[in-house]
Order: C-alpha cells, then structure tokens, then sequence
C-alpha cells in the first residue's frame, strides 16, 4: 500500500485494474463439439460452426458453463441464474463470424473478491467485477509466407471466460500477486491451466495515475500480456510515461495499447473503442441461458480445498505462520506434497525443510516438484529422523544430499553411513574428557570468565564425534564438566 511515485510534483499513486482471459479447461468448445487440444495443426480443430459457414447454429457447452459457475463460486462471487449471450460486434481477418458471441449487459458472475497474499504476509481484498463467458478468436500468422498471411482456426470459438478485477491494484507487486493468485485458485479448481506461455491465459492491464486522494485518472489498457514479469513491466513503464506526460503539461489519452517484450515498453495500437461501436445485441440463435439454484448447489458442494482455507488450516491446526503456509498453499501439487511430508510429523520442521533444503535443490536444479528425485514419503522420512533425535539436523543436510543423488531412503543411508547420531553419554563424557585433557588454557580462560568460549567447547566435541553427538547432549554434559 506505500507504493508511491515520486515526480517532479510530488508523489504519485498507481491505479491498476486487470481483465484476464482464462481458457475454460474443457475438451470441446463453446459452442461447437470440435477439439480444444493445444499443439494441433493449422485448422485441424475447426467445425463447421468455427469456421461460421452460413446457418451454422451454436450450441452451448454444459461443461463451459460448469466451469464459469465452479470459478464464480471459487471468486466468492455472485452466480446468475440468468445470463444473456450476445454478438460483439468487430471486423477481422480471423474472425470469420464478424462477430464475437460474448456476454455484455449480463454475465454469468457477478461481483465476488479475492485474497492477496503479499510477501511480508500481509493480505489484501482485491474486488472482482464480473466474470464472463466468451469465444476466442482464431490466429493470424503473418511471418510464413513473404507476401500472403496465414490464418489458423484452431482457436476460434474456444471458450473463455474473462475475469475482470475492480480497481483495486495499486503497485507492480500487487499486480503479479493477484495474477499469480487467480491462477492458483483456477488451477485448483481446475478450470483452467493457467498456462500463460501456451496462450491459455492473458492479461489486458488498465493503468491510471493520480496524486494520493485524488479522483481516478485516465487510463490506458495494454492489452494480451502473457507473463506475470510482462504484467509488471506494464505497470511500471504505464505509470512512468503517464507521470511524465502529466507533468510535462500533457494529457493522458484513453486509448489501448501494445507491449514490446524486447524492450519492455508500450506503444498505442488504437484509440479506446466504446462499447457502442461494437452494436451488442442479444444472439438471436441462443437463448437466455438460465441455470437452477440446485445446480449450483451441487457445484458448490463438489469443490475442493480452496488455497485460502488450506491456508487458515494450515495455520490454525498445523500451527505454521501465515508465511509458510502461503509458500506452502501457493498450488495444489505442492500443498499435497507438504501434507505427505508432515503428516504425523513436526508441521513446522517439515516446513522448514521443504521450503528450505528442498524448493532450494529443486530452484538449484532447475526442477518442477513433479520431477524431484525425492518423494515426499522419503522427504518426511528424513524429518522423522530428524524429530526422533535419530540424526542431528547437521547430519540430516549430508544425509538429504545423498538422498537427491541417489533417490534412496533417509534411513538406510543413515544405517549404511553409520550417521545415527550419538545419545550414549559414556560416548560423549569421554570424548569431552579429552577435550578438558589437552586443552588447559581453554578451560581455564573459560573458568576465568569468557563463556563464549563454549562454543569452542561444543564445535571440538563434534569434530571429535564426527559431528554425531547429539548437540543438547554435548551442550548439557559440557556446562557440568566444566564446572566442576
Ligand atoms: P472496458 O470494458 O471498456 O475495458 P471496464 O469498465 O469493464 O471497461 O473496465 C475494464 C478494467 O479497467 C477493469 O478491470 C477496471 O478495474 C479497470 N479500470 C477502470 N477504471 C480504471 C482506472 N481509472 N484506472 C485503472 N484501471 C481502471
Ligand atoms: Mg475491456
């Protein structure tokens, strides 16, 4: 919230509001039964209605529909039991329709909120405007051929549903933060991939600036951004170029506009078109789609574990700070993972070497969770190890290393090394006395009042136990013996 821009007029805030187009996983498309598979060829998942041959009519997807109403309930929204389809209308080469079948006046979804989760592990409510269903459109390759453009209808007619945020962004940060919790929550829900490099989910930013206090200022939309690092790019470059315009006397001009990966900067494709010059009206081929209370119900009584609620669990039942289980929750495979680690265990120590040692190796290596040499069972294995006094935490690093290279079991190395850590107090009492033996002046400066020493004391004893010796243990027996 203390995002502020300083101009050559004082400080600035950033106003920033997004609409997401989010694929509906489903295998068919809006309206038509053609293949929705990424990674097909040219045209290969076009019918007859994608390709809008004249008297063609749409039939709607039950499953879109599901998944439109299984996120709305996700958003915390409210679900529609009416909702109109209408034609939107625009000319474009890859739009064979001349329209585009969207919703306008009323969607499926209306007003619902989402939780940010920041790093320092504040959270922020963040208002959700609408959601509607629409189609995609299809492709244009203008980069194959020297003097002709292709044109691919793969992705014509595809369902999509667009979430559209209120206002309430107001920093870079809090932009990737809420992108990055949409996806989570639409991963869970599993209604869309979230797959923003293959195209299955994209951002339109709205930027405006305006001193602290002030009404909203104009903003521009930069539209499809495909990487959350894209996303924030936007934000910071839009705020820069807005401030400086003001300042230097000018006016921002609502209007839509492009980013430039290679450069990271935005040029203005388009002044902003209004939804007149669009005509909307009510596709006459379809009807008001109307939905039961019971279906909903039922959609609602199906849903798993939302982020936000595994998160208060992991922190009122588990007893880990809101930061770890937001790390933790942050998507499903992880969260999975983590309660397979700690089930039965120390939730806290699981944590800690979750996040910790092992997103660390993975991280390293360039890893996803799905392709880490160590499972999760042997994960909490090693935590167990550790929990039991069975190893020190020093040996339990050498002993995870071994596991990451080898992908066998924590105890049976720990067996096989001899690593178990030493609990014998005859075994510790005795190396302690060599300690004391050979080292008089230590032991005296340490008598003599420099308690810092100890530390010493404790480091020589587990270089002689080969870092075995229980570190409590060899704290305890060392206070006495050098008391004495
Ligand atoms: P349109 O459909 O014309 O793009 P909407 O009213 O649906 O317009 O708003 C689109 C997006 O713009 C929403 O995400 C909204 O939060 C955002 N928005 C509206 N006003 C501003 C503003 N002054 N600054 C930044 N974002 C804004
Ligand atoms: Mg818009």
């Amino acid at each position: 919230m203390s995002y502020r821009i300083k101009g050559q007029t004082g400080e600035w805030e950033v106003v920033i509001g997004m609409e997401v187009h989010a694929q509906v996983t489903s295998r068919s498309k809006l309206f038509s039964g053609a293949s929705t598979k990424f990674g097909a060829d040219p045209n290969d998942n076009v019918s007859l209605v994608d390709a809008a041959m004249p008297g063609m009519l749409p039939v709607l997807n039950k499953q879109a529909v599901r998944q439109a109403v299984r996120t709305g309930l996700g958003l915390k929204a409210a679900i529609n039991l009416k909702s109109v389809f209408e034609r939107k209308n625009y000319f474009y080469a890859d739009l064979p329709q001349g329209y585009q079948i969207s919703q306008y006046l009323e969607p499926i979804v209306g007003e619902g909120t989402l939780i940010l989760d920041l790093d320092d592990g504040a959270t922020r409510e963040v208002g959700i405007e609408r959601l509607h269903l629409e189609q995609d459109a299809g492709k244009s390759i203008h980069d194959q051929h020297p003097t002709m453009s292709y044109i691919d209808l793969n992705r014509s007619g595809v369902a999509l549903m667009e979430i559209v945020s209120k206002p309430d962004l107001r920093s870079p940060e809090e932009a990737g933060a809420y992108l990055r919790k949409l996806r989570s929550i639409l991963r869970y829900l599993g209604t869309c991939d979230g797959n923003m490099d293959e195209g299955s989910m994209r951002a339109d930013v709205n930027v405006s600036v305006r001193k602290p206090g002030d009404e909203f200022g104009t903003r521009t939309e930069t539209k499809n951004v495909n990487s959350i690092r894209f996303v924030q790019q936007v934000v910071e470059y839009e705020a820069k170029r807005q401030i400086k315009l003001i300042e230097d006397g000018g006016e921002v001009v609502q209007e839509t506009r492009l980013f430039d990966p290679s450069n990271g900067t935005t040029r203005s494709m388009r002044s902003k078109e209004e939804a007149h010059d669009y005509r909307y009206f009510p596709d006459p081929d379809l009807l008001p789609l109307v939905i039961e209370q019971s279906f909903i119900d039922e959609l609602s009584s199906d849903l798993p574990e939302l982020p936000d609620d595994k998160k208060d669990r992991f922190i009122k039942d588990l007893g880990l700070p809101a930061y770890d289980a937001s790390v933790l929750v942050a998507d499903r495979e992880r969260a999975e993972f983590f309660e397979v680690v700690a089930k039965g265990r120390d939730a806290k120590l699981a944590s800690n070497w979750m996040i910790g040692d092992f997103f660390g190796a993975l991280n390293k290596n360039n890893l996803e969770l799905a392709d880490s040499p160590i499972s999760a069972e042997q994960l909490g294995g090693l935590v167990g190890l550790i929990s039991d006094n069975t190893i020190s935490g020093r040996i339990a690093k050498d002993v995870f290393e071994i596991m990451w290279e080898t992908g066998r079991d924590a105890d049976v190395i720990v067996e096989e090394k001899g690593l178990k850590q030493i609990t014998d107090t005859g075994a510790i009492e005795a190396a302690i006395d060599d300690i004391i033996a050979n080292n008089p002046q230590q032991v005296e400066q340490f008598k003599g009042g420099n308690e810092k020493l100890i530390g010493w004391f404790v480091g020589q004893t587990m270089k002689a136990t080969g870092g075995k010796a229980n570190p409590g243990m060899v704290n305890q027996l060392l206070k006495k013996k050098l008391a004495d």
